[in-house]
C-alpha cells in the first residue's frame, strides 16, 4: 500500500485523533449490551501501539444511524475492560467535555469521544466542523475500514487539515484483499449471494477480470436463472436486470471464467421459521412457490468446486439465512471454506461475516472483512475515500 501508517510517523506526546470503527451491534432490548465486540478487538493493535509509543490517543467513530442519536459509552466501557484501563468518555465530540479531557491527556493515555453521527456535520462533510475535529489533535489516523467507503468528516474530511496516516486494520484489509484481486493463487474462486444483482454488478464485473470462476447463489441466482428461460415462481427477481444478466454470462464465456448456478433451490410459500419446504430444479419453481436457500445438489457442487480453489472471496449469503429452514447453504459453503486450509479464504463482511461468526467458523478463514460496503467497494475496485484521504508515503 502506498499510504503512510502509524509507523511512519513520530507519535511520542502528540495528541492523536484516531477514527475507529466502533458500530457494533447492541442487544434490541438492551442498548447498553454489545452483542459482538470484534470491531473493538480488531481496533486494538493499534491504540495499543499508539499508547505504547507515547501517543495522546482520542479515539472517534459513529454508532447507528444519525437520526438515532445513539451513544458510544457501552464501547468505552468495552474498551477499558479489554485494555484493563479507564477509558474517559467526552459527553461530546467537539464541545467543552471533549476539549478539557484531551487537554488532560498524559502520553500513553486514552480517551473516546461521543458518537460523532450526533452531528449531522458529519454526514455532510461538512469542512467546520472537520477542522474544529482536527483542532483537538496533531495527527489523524484512520483505522475504521466499515466507513473506508464513506467521505465524511471523520473519514475523510477531516485529514485535510492534518498529518494523516493509516492505522493496521486498513493496512490488514487492504493489504490482504488487494493481494488476493492482484496477485491470487490460482484457482481464484469468487462467490457471490444476497438479495440483488443490481448491489453486486460492479463486483461480478470486476472480478470477471481476475477470477477463474464465479458462484452464484442467493437471490440474486433467481435472475439469472429467469435470463435464461427458467422457471422461477415467486423466487426474487430484477426483471429490469435480465438483460444485464444475460451480458454478463455472455462476457463470461467470453473470458473463460466458469460460472455455476445453484441447480437446485430449497423453495417454500412463504418466509417463516416453520415454513415447509421442498427441494425443486432452479428452474422448475411452482408457481406459488420461492426459490429461498440453495438445494442440495447445488451444496454438493459448490463444495466440488470450492475444494479445488486456492484462493477464495465470498460475499452475500446463499439463501434467508437469518431463518433455520434456508440457511444450511449458507452453513455448508462457510464449512467449505473451514475444510479448504491450503486455500486463502477471504469473507466480505456484512450477512456473509455475520454468518461465518454465528457459526463459529471466523478462526478457520484466512481474513473476515470488519466492512460489509467498504468491502464490497474495495472488491468492485472502486476507490475508498477514507484511505484516498490519507497522505502517500
Ligand atoms: P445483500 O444485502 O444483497 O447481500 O442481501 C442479503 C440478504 O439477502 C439477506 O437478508 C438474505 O436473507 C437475503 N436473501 C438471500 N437469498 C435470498 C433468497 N433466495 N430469497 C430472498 N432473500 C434472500
Amino acid at each position: 500500500m502506498n499510504k503512510k501508517t502509524i509507523e511512519d510517523i513520530d507519535v511520542k506526546g502528540k495528541k492523536v485523533l484516531v477514527r475507529c470503527d466502533f458500530n457494533v451491534p447492541l442487544d434490541v432490548n438492551d442498548k447498553t449490551k454489545i452483542t459482538d465486540d470484534r470491531r473493538i478487538t480488531e481496533a486494538l493493535p493499534t491504540i495499543k501501539y499508539l499508547m505504547e509509543h507515547g501517543a495522546k490517543v482520542i479515539l472517534c467513530s459513529h454508532i447507528g444511524k444519525t437520526k438515532d442519536k445513539q451513544t458510544l459509552l457501552p464501547v468505552a466501557k468495552r474498551l477499558s475492560e479489554l485494555l484493563n484501563r479507564e477509558v474517559p468518555f467526552a459527553k461530546d465530540v467537539v464541545g467543552e467535555d471533549a476539549k478539557s479531557k484531551a487537554a488532560a491527556l498524559n502520553d500513553g493515555d486514552v480517551m473516546l469521544l461521543e458518537n460523532v453521527r450526533i452531528h449531522e456535520e458529519e454526514e455532510a462533510n461538512d469542512p467546520a466542523f472537520s477542522k474544529e475535529l482536527a483542532s483537538l489533535a496533531e495527527i489523524y489516523v484512520n483505522d475504521a475500514f466499515g466507513t473506508a467507503h464513506r467521505a465524511h468528516a471523520s473519514t475523510a474530511g477531516v485529514a485535510a487539515y492534518l498529518p494523516a496516516v493509516c492505522g493496521y486494520l486498513i493496512q490488514k484489509e487492504i493489504g490482504i484483499m488487494g493481494n488476493a484481486l492482484e496477485n491470487p493463487e490460482r484457482p481464484f474462486v469468487a462467490i457471490l449471494g444476497g438479495a440483488k444483482v443490481s448491489s453486486k454488478i460492479g463486483v461480478i464485473e470486476n472480478l470477471l477480470e481476475k477470477v477463474d470462476a464465479i458462484i452464484i447463489g442467493g437471490g440474486m441466482a433467481y435472475t439469472f436463472a429467469k435470463a435464461v428461460g427458467g422457471k422461477i415462481g415467486k423466487s426474487l427477481c430484477e426483471d429490469d436486470k435480465l438483460d444485464l444478466a444475460r451480458e454478463i454470462l455472455d462476457k463470461a464465456k467470453a473470458k473463460g471464467v466458469k460460472m455455476y448456478f445453484p441447480e437446485d433451490s430449497v423453495c417454500a410459500s412463504d418466509i417463516s421459521e416453520n415454513a415447509t419446504t421442498s427441494i425443486y430444479n432452479s428452474k422448475e419453481i411452482p408457481d406459488d412457490l420461492e426459490g429461498l436457500d440453495i438445494g442440495p445438489k447445488s451444496i454438493e457442487q459448490f463444495k466440488e468446486v470450492i475444494k479445488t480453489a486456492k484462493t477464495v472471496i465470498w460475499n452475500g449469503p446463499m439463501g434467508f439465512s437469518e431463518l433455520t429452514p434456508f440457511a444450511t447453504g449458507t452453513i455448508e459453503v462457510a464449512k467449505a471454506l473451514a475444510e479448504n486450509t491450503a486455500a486463502t479464504t477471504i469473507i466480505g463482511g456484512g450477512d456473509s461475516a455475520a454468518a461465518v461468526e454465528k457459526f463459529g467458523l471466523s478462526d478457520k478463514m484466512t481474513h473476515v472483512s470488519t466492512g460489509g460496503g467498504a468491502s464490497l467497494e474495495f472488491i468492485e475496485g472502486k476507490v475508498l475515500p477514507g484511505i484516498a484521504a490519507l497522505n502517500d508515503k
